[in-house]
């Protein structure tokens, strides 16, 4: 399953990281895009089949391994799917998964399996417990 969102962060040596999260990938290509003017760079028509190959690699790279980086001048861009696309374990969801992963199980797609879980305490992982922590 492919991340509809991904969070962004571009960093420059001595200057704080600015974080931006992407609804999907031409939100992702238009972050990247900028960074790529902002280092100076023109971008041409020759250009974009190049950009969005390069991209759209390094979106399958973050899709599948969870991480992606890219690197323009000065700047160096972190791409991570904001939702996990593949969760750690298939089976019964634990309280901890719902807790590390709340847009996946709570908002997302893992919402169902989540429903059907519960905690040591019998509650379902969705709720909240008295007893877990
Ligand atoms: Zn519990």
């Amino acid at each position: 399953m492919e991340s509809l969102m991904y969070r962004i962060a571009i960093v420059r040596k001595g200057q704080p990281a600015d974080r931006r999260t992407a609804a999907g990938p031409g939100e992702l290509r238009d972050v990247v895009y900028g960074v790529i003017r902002a280092e100076g760079s023109t971008i041409t028509d020759a250009d974009h089949s190049g950009l969005i190959e390069l991209i759209g690699s390094a979106r399958d790279m973050a899709d599948i391994e969870g991480f992606a980086g890219l690197e323009f001048g000065a700047a160096s861009i972190t791409i991570r799917p904001a939702t996990p696309s593949r969760p750690e374990k298939p089976g019964k969801v634990t309280p901890s998964d719902v807790r590390r992963y709340p847009a996946y199980y709570i908002a997302g797609d893992g919402r169902a399996a989540a429903e059907a879980s519960s905690c040591d305490h019998g509650y379902r992982v969705t709720d909240s417990c008295p007893c877990c922590p």
